[in-house]
């Protein structure tokens, strides 16, 4: 599932492709992608321009003219292509925004929906999420802060997206690894210096995978060098089996609360 790097990724390069263009025509091919009827969707989507595509958590939201904003989740398996339709990739396309000739391909929405909402209702919809990581007043203070006495394992903590908006089940495993803490452990137990440390790590790695484009599996656009660069730079995460490239151990997976995790035994504690 997509998470904050590469939805920040698509949010980015979305802006330079779409921001300040109208949207032609909308074709809905699959009903239960959207939260409205299809017709009273096109007909509040087309002849709009987007003003802005901005990000809340593993969200887009393509805020419109009309003051209507059009909330994107990818979840599991979800993607986007943008351009013509002879590159168009050969797949099942569940929503597509025309802009001319170019368009925006919305494919395995599956579990994912492309919704529409006033600026007031989509404020509500967002409104349970908790602090972006990479803002920059989300300081280590109140990383810490938040923290504070809260108990469980500190993967499932990472996951809460009320807890923090934007880390999944891949940058957990990489934020921990990096930091030197196993996934498992009861936040009770870390230390003081440990959770510095876990935001540190947690800039750091979010950062460098947005640097490299995140790690979806299919590059945006034709030409598209940097989407998915990432791919091959997670360290632990589904790299079970491999050696740890810091100390050769071999990557162990485990389950946690039916999740997956990988980890080093001998650079996590
Ligand atoms: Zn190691």
């Amino acid at each position: 599932m997509p998470e904050l790097p590469e939805m920040e990724n698509y949010r980015r390069l979305l802006n330079q492709k779409i921001t300040g263009q109208t949207i032609t025509q909308v074709q809905i091919n699959r009903e239960k992608s959207v939260n409205v009827n299809p017709n009273l969707f096109i007909n509040t989507v087309t002849n709009q321009r987007i003003v802005s595509v901005n990000r809340r958590g593993k969200h887009l939201l393509f805020h419109l003219d009309n003051g209507q904003v059009m909330l994107l989740h990818l979840m599991l398996g979800g993607w986007m292509y943008f351009g013509t339709e002879e590159d168009k990739p050969n797949r099942t396309i569940q929503v597509r925004l025309s802009f001319g000739n170019h368009h925006l391909y919305f494919i395995g929405l599956r579990l994912g929906y492309l919704h529409l909402y006033n600026q007031q209702d989509v404020d509500k919809e967002l409104s349970q999420l908790g602090p972006e990581p990479l803002d920059p007043q989300f300081t280590a203070q109140a990383f810490l802060k938040l923290l504070g006495d809260r108990k469980g394992k500190i993967k499932s903590k990472l996951l809460d997206q009320e807890f923090i908006a934007g880390i999944g089940n891949c940058y957990s495993d990489e934020i921990c690894y990096h930091a030197g803490i196993k996934t498992k452990r009861s936040i009770e137990e870390i230390e003081e210096n440990e959770r510095n440390q876990l935001y540190q790590s947690m800039k750091q790695v979010l950062l460098d995978a947005l640097q490299h484009g995140g790690y979806m599996e299919n590059p945006l656009f034709k030409g598209d060098n940097l989407t998915g660069g990432y791919n091959n730079l997670c360290l632990v995460y589904d790299r079970e089996g491999e050696n740890c490239k810091r100390c050769g151990s071999t990557i162990i997976k485990e389950m946690i609360s039916s999740r997956k995790t990988f980890f080093c035994p001998n650079c996590q504690k």
